[in-house]
Parts: structure tokens; C-alpha cells; sequence
């Protein structure tokens, strides 16, 4: 994920797949306009990319010119444009090219090519790299297109948001920032099964370093092997074991719009680790929702899923009680952590499910 000025955006198309729109888009304009000695009017400042790419790959004599309007404001179609149109070429019997990034409503080339035909060229045509045609809603025929996209505000290879990210390689859509919660709580305070609800809830992904461990004993891996001495006594396992793990998981989502880390961090080494990496991901830590829950209801809250869980660590009461000692000793100190950064947010995790993914809810809207 990238930001830019206020808005936060995520990969949209790869540099390997503009590449191919343009590929696609030269095949076009080569097989229908190698031997016209075109005039290619770049559309200013948006396709000085596609325009220096495109003519890259012509295979015939031609001209190239720029002009310039804008729509744009921000993220909207303000729905008038200004044309600018300060030609050092003669467009008369000539044919023209209009060359544009991304055509969306059509608004702007539609003006244009109006206005060009005052010139008198031979014939004008309109190619683009990009097309959205869920919005595009004109007469004007789209000669040439490199490829079809969605509705979507998008930046790179030229285009901009208030004139940051035209010199991405790549293409960006804009995206919400991302939400990465620690959903905080010692053992039994019921972090597992809300954070299967909220996951769905707010779209995130839910990775619990307990079941990504449990899941490695099951399928019997080196992993697996390593972390079920420490779990069948209730201590936890290695960070530096923990942390590879839990950046491996992070790096199978690249296209999260955030997370919900259950059971991680649990000691402050996992919580810098966690900082680090969410900082290479130009994102953070948005806040840490802890479920807080009296000792003793947890105990009888393990007991009783011991009875149906069939984990281990759930079946003796002085496991229990190791862990939630780990717990006091190791983790809640990172209570702290966060709480020096205004980031700690404290949940009553006593009452039914559906009223603590309720009060849960009105800590995650917040963040
Ligand atoms: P949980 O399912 O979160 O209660 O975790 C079960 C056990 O997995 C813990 O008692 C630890 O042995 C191990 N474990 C889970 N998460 C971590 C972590 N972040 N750091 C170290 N050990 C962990």
C-alpha cells in the first residue's frame, strides 16, 4: 500500500501488465497506421507515459505533439475541462492521433476531439491505454484501446492524484487505510471467536498465531515439531520462531485491507518485530482492543473447552494456570506498549458473545 497526500492506494495492475495494454494498443495503431505518418497528440500531463511508450513501439514515420486539459480536481470529474491547445503542427489532411492514458466519462476527449476537427485533418482518431467502460457514456468512437478497466480511481504510469504518483511504474486503486488490530486478552478471554466475527465484520484477515501453530502440529512440519514442546507446557514459543512465522502469514495477504492479529504480539520483542514490518507495508499498529476478563472466569471458561476443544494445553487446570501466569509476566506488559501511544483500547469481555462483538465494534469503528 502507497499514500499519497490524504489517500491510501493498493497495486492495481503490474508493470508487467501495462506493458502488455501498450503492447496490445501499438499492435492497433501499427497494423491500421504504419504507413500514414501520423501526427500523436499527447493529452497533457497524463500520457507522457503511454505517448513516449507507444511511439516507442510505432514502426512507421511520425509526428508528436502535446496538449493540454483538465478535469480533474482531486479524485472527481469537476465536468468541465479546459483545453489548452497551443499546436506548433499543422493538423490540416493530416491524420491525427489523439493518445490518451484513461478515458472515463469520455468528457474531456469528446471536447477535444470537437475542437480538433476545427483544424481539418484528414482523419482523427482516439487511442487510449485505458478505458472505463461501465462509465463511459459518449457517441465519439474509441478507436484504439490497450485495455478495459474498472471504475476505479487509479494512479501511475502517468496519472495522478493532485500531481503525486504520475512516476509509478505501476497502476494504484485507491483503497481505505489499512485497520491492523491486536485483539489484546489473556487465554480464554474469548479472542478467537470474535475475531471470526469481526474479521467478516470489517473485511480483514484473521491470523491467529495459536491455530498457525496447532495447524503445524497437526500436519506434523519442523515448525510444528518445535513449538508443541513449549505449548504443551503453557510457555511460549521462541520469538525468533514466532516472528518468521507471523511475517510469513502477513506476506500470503498481500492484498489485505488490514488484519486482526489474535494472539500476537505477546511479548515487546513480537510487538517492535510487528511495528517493523507494518512500517515496510507504509502502514501501523491502528490500535489494540483488549478483552478483560477476571482470572478465575477464565480458568472455568478453559475447563470448559477443554471438554470439547481436545487441545492439550486446555485440559489441565495447572497448564491453565502456567499460561495465564505467561500471560501477566510476558504479555500484559505490552498493555504499556501501546498504551504510551494512545493506542490501547479496553473492552468489557465479560457478558454474551453478540454484546461483546458489540462493544468490540464500537473500539474497531474508531480505528
Ligand atoms: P493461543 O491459541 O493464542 O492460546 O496460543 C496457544 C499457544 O501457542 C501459546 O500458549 C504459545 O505456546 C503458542 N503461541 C501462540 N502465539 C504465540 C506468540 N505470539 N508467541 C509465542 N508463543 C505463541
Amino acid at each position: 500500500m502507497i499514500q499519497l497526500h490524504d489517500l491510501y492506494f493498493k497495486p492495481y495492475l503490474s508493470a508487467q501488465e501495462i506493458h502488455s495494454a501498450i503492447e496490445n494498443l501499438a499492435y492497433q495503431v501499427n497494423r491500421d497506421l504504419k504507413d500514414k505518418n501520423p501526427i500523436f497528440l499527447g493529452v497533457l500531463n497524463g500520457s507522457y507515459m503511454v505517448l513516449a511508450d507507444l511511439t516507442r513501439k510505432f514502426n512507421g514515420d511520425c509526428e508528436i505533439g502535446f496538449i493540454r486539459t483538465s478535469s480533474y480536481k482531486g479524485t472527481q470529474s469537476t465536468g468541465r475541462i479546459q483545453l489548452d491547445i497551443n499546436l506548433d503542427i499543422d493538423l490540416a489532411n493530416r491524420v491525427v492521433v489523439i493518445v490518451e492514458d484513461i478515458v472515463d466519462t469520455g468528457l474531456t476527449v469528446e471536447a477535444l476531439s470537437q475542437e480538433l476537427q476545427s483544424y481539418s485533418p484528414a482523419a482523427l482518431y482516439v487511442a487510449t491505454l485505458f478505458l472505463k467502460p461501465e462509465v463511459y457514456n459518449r457517441e465519439l468512437r474509441i478507436d484504439y484501446i490497450g485495455q478495459n478497466i474498472a471504475n476505479k480511481f487509479v494512479v501511475g504510469y502517468g496519472m495522478d492524484y493532485n500531481n503525486l504518483g504520475r512516476n509509478l511504474p505501476e497502476l494504484y486503486v485507491q483503497t481505505h487505510k489499512m485497520k491492523n488490530i491486536v485483539l489484546f486478552g489473556p487465554p480464554g478471554a474469548g479472542k478467537g471467536t470474535q475475531a471470526e466475527r469481526l474479521k467478516d465484520k470489517y473485511g480483514l484477515v484473521h491470523i491467529s498465531t495459536g491455530d498457525v501453530f496447532r495447524y503445524n502440529i497437526k500436519n506434523e512440519t519442523e515448525l510444528g515439531t518445535l513449538a508443541k514442546s513449549f505449548m504443551d507446557k503453557g510457555n511460549l514459543v521462541p520469538d525468533e520462531v514466532t516472528i518468521k512465522m507471523l511475517n510469513a502469514e502477513v506476506d500470503k495477504n498481500p492484498e489485505a485491507t488490514g488484519f486482526i492479529f489474535d494472539g500476537f504480539p505477546r511479548t515487546e520483542a513480537q510487538a517492535r518485530a510487528l511495528d517493523q514490518l507494518l512500517e515496510s507495508k507504509n502502514s501501523e499498529v491502528s490500535g489494540m482492543v483488549a478483552l478483560e476478563v477476571d482470572d478465575e472466569v477464565l480458568v472455568q471458561r478453559l475447563l470448559d473447552r477443554g471438554k470439547s476443544s481436545g487441545r492439550p494445553d486446555d485440559a489441565n487446570e495447572s497448564v491453565i494456570r502456567d499460561r495465564i501466569k505467561v500471560y501477566y509476566n510476558q504479555t500484559a506488559p505490552l498493555k504499556n506498549y501501546y498504551q504510551e501511544q494512545n493506542k490501547y483500547y479496553g473492552v468489557d469481555g465479560v457478558g454474551s458473545v453478540d454484546q461483546i462483538t458489540d462493544r468490540l465494534s464500537v473500539e474497531f469503528d474508531k480505528l
